[in-house]
Order: C-alpha cells, then sequence, then structure tokens
C-alpha cells in the first residue's frame, strides 16, 4: 500500500497498469489497494482509464504520510506505523532488542495496553491520540537517562506548540499540560548495565481528537482539539515533535537545556503537594537539579529533594 500511497501523494495521477507492471501485481490487486486507501478515509478520484488520483488525505498514522516533508536528520528516519498494538513501547523494546535503529519510530492509530509510570494504565482510543515510542542508543551514563526524561518533555511541549500555537508547559517531571490539565504523558524505559546504556525508548501518548474525555480521567485530562477549539493534525504534531527532538538535542549539547525546561515548567515556583508512598507533604516546587531531581521547600523552611518515578506532584488548587 505504501508505494502507491507514495505515488498518489507526489500529486502525479496512478496508473493502475504501470503500477501492476512496476510492482509485479495484478490491476485488481491494485484496485483492492486503492479501496483499502478509501476505506481508511482517503478520497481518490478514478480517472477514467488513465488510473487515479488523490483528493484529500485524512488525518490518520501512516509512515508515507509523516515520512512525506519531514525534514529530519535522524529522529524519525525509519517510521512503523500500526493500526493497533498492545503499546508501541513494548514493540519498540522488542525491536530494539533485534538491533533497530537510533531514531526508529513506531507508532499506532490504537493502543490496547498503554502503561503510564508505576504500572498504571494509559488510554489511547482509536484514532482520537498519538501513541509513540522513539528508539535512542545515547552515549551517557545510566544515571543521565533521569535527564533524557525531562529531554523528552521538552521535545513533545515544544513540538506541541509549534504545531498548534498552544502554550503547552511541563508538569514535573515530564507530563505535558495545556491549560492545566494533561494533554500528553510520557514513559522512558531503558536497557542498560552499569556503565552503559544500550538504548532508551521513549514513549509518549499524545490526546489529540480526544473530545469526550472518559470519566476516569476527566478531571485531570484534555486534548489538543479541545483545547484549540478546532481539529488538530495528528500528522503534523508528530512530525512538529520530530524537528523539536533533533532541537532539543542541540540544547543538550550546548548546556543551555535546563534553562528552556524552567521556561516550559508549570510546576516550577508553585505550592505542590508531593505523594510519595506513605507520606504526602507540600511546599513550593522551588529549582529542578541538572539529573531531573525537583527540590521542594517546605512550610517549616527546609528543602527536600524528589525523585521523579516515586511520587505523584499536584498543584495545590488542581492538577498542576
Ligand atoms: P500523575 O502525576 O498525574 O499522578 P503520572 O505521571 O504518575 O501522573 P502517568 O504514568 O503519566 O501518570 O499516566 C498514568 C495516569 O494518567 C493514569 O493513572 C490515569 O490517571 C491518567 N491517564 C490515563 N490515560 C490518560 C489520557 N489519555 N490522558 C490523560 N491522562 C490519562
Amino acid at each position: 500500500m505504501d508505494e502507491i500511497l507514495t505515488a498518489l501523494l507526489s500529486g502525479e495521477i496512478v496508473s493502475g497498469e504501470k503500477f501492476s507492471k512496476t510492482l509485479g501485481i495484478t490491476r485488481t490487486a491494485i484496485w483492492k489497494k486503492v479501496s483499502g486507501l478509501r476505506e481508511r478515509g482517503f478520497e481518490i478520484e478514478s480517472i477514467g482509464r488513465q488510473g487515479y488520483r488523490l483528493v484529500s488525505v485524512p488525518d490518520v498514522l501512516m509512515t508515507p504520510l509523516i515520512a512525506s516533508g519531514l525534514g529530519t536528520k535522524w529522529a524519525g528516519r525509519q517510521i512503523i506505523c500500526y493500526e493497533t498494538v498492545d503499546s508501541t513501547n513494548r514493540v519498540l523494546k522488542t525491536m530494539a532488542a533485534e538491533g533497530a535503529e537510533h531514531g526508529t519510530l513506531v507508532l499506532a492509530n490504537e493502543q490496547t495496553g498503554g502503561r503510564g509510570r508505576r504500572g498504571r494504565g494509559w488510554l489511547t482510543p482509536k484514532d482520537t491520540s498519538i501513541a509513540m515510542s522513539l528508539l535512542l542508543r545515547p552515549e551517557i551514563p545510566p544515571a543521565s537517562v533521569a535527564l533524557l526524561s525531562l529531554a523528552a518533555s521538552v521535545a513533545v511541549a515544544k513540538g506541541i506548540r509549534q504545531a498548534t500555537g498552544l502554550t503547552a508547559e511541563i508538569k514535573w517531571p515530564n507530563d505535558i499540560v495545556c491549560n492545566g490539565k494533561k494533554v500528553c504523558g510520557i514513559l522512558l524505559e531503558m536497557d542498560a548495565n552499569e556503565q552503559s546504556v544500550n538504548y532508551v525508548v521513549a514513549g509518549a501518548g499524545i490526546n489529540v481528537h480526544l473530545t469526550e474525555i472518559p470519566e476516569e480521567i476527566r478531571q485531570t485530562a484534555t486534548s489538543l482539539d479541545l483545547e484549540c477549539g478546532h481539529s488538530v493534525s495528528r500528522i503534523e504534531v508528530v512530525q512538529a515533535v520530530m524537528r523539536a527532538v533533533e532541537e532539543t538535542e542541540q540544547l543538550l549539547q550546548k548546556g543551555t537545556f535546563m534553562s528552556v525546561y524552567e521556561q516550559l515548567s508549570a510546576t516550577l515556583g508553585h505550592p505542590v503537594s508531593v505523594q510519595a508512598v506513605g507520606e504526602t507533604f507540600t511546599g513550593i516546587a522551588e529549582r529542578i537539579k541538572e539529573d531531573g531531581v525537583l527540590v521542594v521547600r517546605t512550610e517549616s523552611g527546609e528543602t527536600r529533594e524528589v525523585m521523579a518515578g516515586d511520587v505523584s506532584v499536584r498543584g495545590l488548587m488542581g492538577y498542576v
């Protein structure tokens, strides 16, 4: 299907006869592929005996649609799209173990077993969200992966800003919020030994066309469409995030990353409630250390260091 879609995307009239020769398949098989695209929402005109012409493209995650005009050096140079998977992180971890390369991107239009931190679930109903996982093979010590997790949130926040104009912010450590509600969760998983990192899978679930927020997350969640008041392109969001990944890499190399993270933070300077295992305390989120640890000044004036992974941080008045 990809060769035909790529040809249609170039604007040319795709001749069934020519394609059946180059692909070595029958014209009926070509017709079936075109029908499959139509069923997926593509508007394709049949122009007499000349062939097929693309009229409009639906907002679905398919490799040629994401690759067209992406323009990145390495992020998303290899793209694999699924209609439905249990978890894009799980699929990409398997691919990583089999040798997939740095920058491989796995996308799904639906996830049936999406995961958040600490074994919690992530909802990705069909065609409403982006489920994406990017493979990184960074040359860093395992201790620096926490910083990479902050970097992932900078890339997603920047990408959402660039694609939508929304003021996307980061709720420490790495939830992306718009107007105080969560539009995206991020989960990094790694394979490492004591000295080095073999790979990191950086996964993000972004709510795009979710207009009926499921009951269990209604208080804390929103979507890009709801915040923008119009339909946002999932394809453009994915492309913008991939470009922002490379921009964020530059920030890390230049040493200006932390100041950008701070500018995008919705948590810093705000009163927060830290919900750790067996204990909850409140204070002001004062700063974030280079290793990603959040420093909270409590009411008694002492500072406490909070590690991502162990806790939930909430605003005192609401989610942020
Ligand atoms: P918090 O700090 O909000 O407690 P977390 O960072 O621990 O969240 P994640 O691991 O990012 O949470 O995500 C899991 C949680 O996110 C779930 O328990 C659920 O409450 C919420 N959630 C699940 N699906 C979605 C979604 N599509 N949009 C927003 N929130 C969701």
